[in-house]
């Protein structure tokens, strides 16, 4: 039997506004984000006569839209983790089943491996 998870009822509760608060400010991220691209977009479809401006516009959406996906992959990640919080499975490692460490959890409130597998992950075994 796989070591549980021994998170309190009232860390668990912070844990959850962490992952809310982190939400938030990352939809609002997106949404700005996504605005800036959309901006750029008209901007370099209205100045194509002048070539700097237009790449430079270019440049600055493809970084806006880096920016937002890298903030969705994360708002995904927070998502997944707020549903294992309601099915009572959070805090459990992905791969070995036992508990993720919680000092792991509180810098990381969406990890979904325990440091032993996470380490594994990044030595590439
Ligand atoms: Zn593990």
């Amino acid at each position: 039997m796989a070591r549980k998870n021994t998170l309190s009822k009232k860390q668990l509760d912070g844990l959850r506004q962490e992952l809310l608060d982190e939400r938030a400010t990352l939809t609002n991220q997106v949404a700005d984000l996504d605005a800036e691209a959309d901006v750029n977009n008209w901007r370099e479809g209205g100045f194509d006569d002048d070539p700097a401006d237009a790449g430079s516009a270019s440049f600055e959406r493809e970084t806006a839209q880096s920016l937002s996906n890298h903030a969705r992959r994360l708002l995904s990640q927070i998502d997944d983790a707020l549903r294992r919080m309601d099915a009572g499975a959070y805090g459990t490692c992905e791969r070995c089943g036992n508990a993720i460490e919680t000092a792991r959890l509180e810098a990381l409130p969406y990890a979904t491996l325990c440091m032993d597998c996470k380490r594994r992950d990044e030595t590439g075994r």
